[in-house]
């Protein structure tokens, strides 16, 4: 029988890998929902070619374009946030989370509902509301499967291993396209500079937060919320070549790594098949050919998101929302050229300060509403951040 199967973010970086691996077997899988943004033609091509029952734009004043493009087709159309909330209502066995950013949370959070897998590429869902992901699944018998590439590593190198036996989790960045640059450089990075990632072809928002740490900053997290190991146990290091992706450490000092070329497929191939391993288009790595792999310490000084995160694992309770929120604003303030590349984490650290300046920061949230407000005043408040510091340039 054919696996339902449900992309949310089709249209995106992870999502159009998704797609290419399902269209390589196209009757192996039964496509419920396809979702997108505002590449309307890219949503519609993917929901003809797969033969989606839905096709949601996130915009509704994108919706009669939709519906246009897909006139004849048979395949229903809908925009909007309750109509991507609805669509992960539609029972499915397989389901993709690759929105970008908080927007991921609700959706991924209805798919749940049904008990399957939800593939997690959306790592803000568990940054900003970890605790709630986990105990949703639980709750429905549902499983996460980490798409994350580091995550996904980690996932792989821990099959048959007991939590116990680990003493670390080590996972590896980049360093991205301003590790060897002065912090002054840094401080003048254009928006073209920030985008252009060394090794990993990504979305403009992940690669921005790849050169400033900002990911990894989320990711240090997301290990934490996962596997939930202490944050003293988990270590980011620089790795240029990205080859290795993670490594797990365990109590008799072994360090079992995954390495793997730099193909999201490999991690989206992963959580599809999983329990399985089944051929994936991705390259086969040629080592003599790579002939060295090297590690560097990360500088939290070039790059302050990496403390920041350390601070927000040890708060715990809201820090991630407050975290993500106000990375989210500050990254918008980015790309639209007000603040600096530095200011970035200027403003994160002013937006975790100010919200707890009641001491709340570390309560935890009760429920997604709780989350939904808390993101909502930490972007306030990011904004007004970004905005001062507009000012003063
Ligand atoms: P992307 O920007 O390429 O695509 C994002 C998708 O989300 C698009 O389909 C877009 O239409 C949709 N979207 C954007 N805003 C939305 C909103 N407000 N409501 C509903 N839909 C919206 O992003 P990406 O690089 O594919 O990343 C997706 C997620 O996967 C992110 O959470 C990212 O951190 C994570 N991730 C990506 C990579 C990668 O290699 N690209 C690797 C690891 C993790
Ligand atoms: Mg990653």
């Amino acid at each position: 029988m054919a696996r339902r199967i449900s992309i949310f973010g089709s249209t995106g970086s992870i999502g159009q890998n998704t797609v290419d691996l399902i269209q390589r077997d196209p009757d192996a899988y039964d496509v419920v929902a396809l979702t997108g943004g505002a590449n309307i033609a890219l949503l519609a091509e993917q929901a003809r070619v797969l033969r989606a029952d839905i096709a949601i734009t996130a915009y509704d004043d994108r919706l009669e374009d939709l519906r246009a493009a897909l006139a004849g087709s048979g395949v229903e159309v809908a925009s909007g946030a309750q109509a991507l909330c609805d669509a992960a209502d539609r029972p499915a066995d397989w389901v993709m989370s690759a929105i970008v950013g908080a927007a991921g949370l609700y959706p991924g959070f209805a798919a749940l509902r049904h008990g399957g897998s939800l593939a997690l590429a959306n790592k803000e869902s568990l940054v900003t509301a970890g605790p709630l992901l986990l105990a949703e699944a639980r709750a429905h018998g549902a499983r996460i499967l980490p798409v994350d590439s580091e995550h996904s590593a980690v996932f792989q190198a821990l099959v048959g291993e007991d939590m116990d036996a680990v003493e670390r989790i080590v996972i590896t960045a980049s360093g991205g396209p301003f590790r060897d640059w002065p912090l002054e450089a840094i401080a003048k990075a254009t928006l073209a500079e920030a985008v252009a990632h060394p090794n990993w072809d990504m979305g403009q928002r992940i690669s921005i937060d790849s050169a400033s740490m900002f990911n990894k900053a989320l990711e240090l997290i997301e290990t934490r919320e996962f596997f939930g190991l202490d944050p003293a146990r988990i270590e980011a290091v620089v790795h240029p070549g990205s080859i290795v992706h993670a490594l797990v450490g365990f109590k008799d000092g072994a360090l079992m790594a995954h390495l793997g070329a730099p193909d999201m497929r490999h991690a989206i191939g992963y959580a599809l098949h999983w329990p399985e391993r089944r051929d994936l288009p991705v390259a086969r790595l040629d080592l003599a050919a790579i002939g060295s792999l090297s590690f560097e310490r990360p500088d939290e000084a070039r790059f302050p998101a990496l403390r920041l995160a350390r601070e927000v694992m040890a708060t715990g309770g809201r820090a991630g929302a407050v975290f993500n929120a106000a990375k989210e604003a500050a990254l918008d303030a980015f790309i639209a050229g007000k603040i600096g590349f530095l200011d970035m984490a200027a403003v994160v650290e002013a937006t975790l300060e100010g919200m707890d300046r009641d001491g709340s920061l570390s309560i935890p949230p009760q429920s997604l509403d709780c989350v939904a407000n808390v993101d909502h005043l930490a972007r306030d408040m990011a904004q007004r951040a970004a905005a001062d510091r507009a000012a003063r340039r």
